[in-house]
């Protein structure tokens, strides 16, 4: 019986545990937690323990294993991996090889490298925001927006908030706050992240007096519900269609009615396409999507569209449209809860300018809606020939696709595109998607056919470079890809 109570398996695991203090002795490992922070690396140390702690709770670790896992450095390479893994999380820059241009979840439109500039020099320093550099009075910090939006739009004034959700809700509180929104019932939509418009209108205080049917609504049906109605609005079904037996009121009728009854109406459009002088016409590409100069002439008082979708430039909402009614907007309360700060106006300014320079056409994500067939075939080539070359097994096929412009913005429309199919003999195509996401940088693909599918419509300048780092590393061990990691620092998440 004595000799069985010295064999290891009847060994207390628990007692095996280093403390934290001897963990600190191993010099390595005391300055790999200096680096992220004392506190924080001391947190996840305890974290790593207490894993451990649990694995041996629950009968998956005995002292043997335990043993012989710290024997082979297994305690190093636990808590490297915490650290990594935190280390890794948050903001990143990623190659979106979706072929969804427009991807909410990954930070929809890439600003012009100008407009990117301006944005920092604005987060670096002071700059001419409330007042008016040449007589040195006060000023509004949109003003100067408000002059380039009407440019473009053809608008009287212009005025931007946080987003088109915030938008639409200064714009339902400016106008009906107590009263009634008259809207079609065919346009009650679920823009997508919870904002589902009945609900909205409930929350800005306003009544919804939905019209018409789902399928059609006349003008008679505005006009019955009008009577002392504070708002008649229109929205954009912009990530759905109503198809078949369909009938909507026009803008300029809605705001015709608007005008006989001096009730204000709105336009909630979205995306809010334009076409400036000298940029390659997107109209044609994006089937029905409307524009915001033509929304603009039908004489509604207000228009609705986000920064950060068709116009791509930083997240806002930008309303423009008679200078009465962007004057009431501007006299909310509200507004000042959904200002823009000095960084995306900034980013907003330089964007417009560039529309009015007549560079539209080199805005990232209208350059990716645009670029020609033969441009991605080239790169589709070039990513396949590159990953070959890496001589890792990678299995590569240049295939057409379709692509989509996202964000709600021309649902029904899908734009011609290539790609490159992706299969490796021994990764499974989620295990290598799981993989590319945990590269630097991280690429997000989609998988179609049971093979891992690089779309190249959404890639950015120098992505195809980045590609290939990154399946380079989808062969790396967790200690290789940590070591790398760890000779670049965090400040390569932005490389
Ligand atoms: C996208 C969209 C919104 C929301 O815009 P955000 O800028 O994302 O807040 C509102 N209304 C319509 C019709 C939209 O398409």
């Amino acid at each position: 019986m004595t000799k069985e109570r010295t064999q290891p398996e009847r060994e207390n695991p628990y007692r095996l545990l280093p403390s934290v203090d001897e963990v600190l002795q191993d010099p390595e490992v005391a300055s790999r937690l200096d680096v992220v922070g004392r506190e924080l690396g001391l947190g996840l140390l305890q974290e790593t323990l207490d894993a451990w702690r649990g694995e041996i709770r629950a009968g998956e670790l005995d002292a043997a294993g335990l043993r012989e896992r710290l024997a082979d450095g297994g305690l190093r390479r636990a808590l490297a991996r915490r650290l990594l893994k935190d280390h890794k999380s948050g903001m990143t820059r990623l190659v979106n090889a979706t072929g969804v241009i427009l991807n909410t979840g990954l930070g929809r439109a890439p600003v012009h490298p100008e407009a990117a500039a301006a944005m920092e020099a604005a987060a670096r320093s002071y700059v001419v925001l409330e007042v008016e550099r040449f007589s040195g009075a006060r000023n509004r910090r949109d003003d100067r927006l408000s002059v380039l939006l009407s440019r473009l739009t053809g608008a009287e004034a212009g005025i931007a908030v946080n987003n088109n959700a915030a938008a639409v809700v200064l714009t339902l509180s400016t106008f009906a706050a107590g009263k009634n929104v008259v809207v079609s019932r065919g346009e009650l939509v679920e823009i997508g992240g919870s904002f589902r418009l009945p609900d909205v209108m409930e929350r800005a205080g306003v009544h919804l007096a939905a019209v018409g049917t789902t399928n059609r609504t006349r003008i008679g049906d505005y006009r019955e519900a009008a009577g002392g109605a504070g708002l008649l609005l229109k929205v954009h079904t912009s990530n759905y269609r109503v198809v078949g037996f369909t009938e909507e009121v026009g803008e300029a009728e809605l705001a015709a009615l608007g005008h006989e009854l001096s009730i204000p109406t709105a336009l909630d459009l979205g995306s809010g396409l334009l076409e400036p002088a000298r940029a390659t016409p997107l109209a044609g590409r994006l089937g029905q999507e409307p524009l915001v100069l033509d929304a603009v002439e039908t004489g509604v008082d207000v228009v609705m569209f986000s920064g950060d979708k068709l116009l791509g430039g930083p997240q806002a909402g930008l309303l423009v449209g008679k200078r009465e009614a962007i004057e009431r907007l501007r006299k909310n309360p509200l507004y000042r809860a959904l200002r823009l700060d000095k960084v995306a106006i900034a980013g907003l300014e330089r964007t417009c300018e560039l529309y009015l320079e007549g560079r539209g056409d080199e805005i990232p994500s209208r350059a990716r809606m645009i670029a020609g067939e033969s441009e991605l075939e080239l790169d589709a080539e070039r990513v396949a020939l590159n990953l070959r070359a890496l001589d890792a097994g990678f299995e590569t096929e240049v295939v057409v696709t379709e692509a989509q412009p996202g964000s709600g913005s021309a649902p029904t429309v899908t734009l011609p595109s290539r790609g490159v199919a992706v299969s490796h003999p021994e990764l499974g195509p989620d295990q290598l998607a799981a993989r590319l996401r945990a590269a630097e940088p991280p690429v997000f693909a989609r998988i179609t056919d049971g093979k891992l599918l690089l779309d190249m419509r959404t890639l950015l300048s120098g992505d195809v470079e980045r590609l290939t780092r990154a399946f380079a590393q989808t062969q790396l061990t967790d200690e290789q890809a940590d070591f790398l990691d760890a000779t670049r620092g965090s400040k390569a998440r932005w490389d």
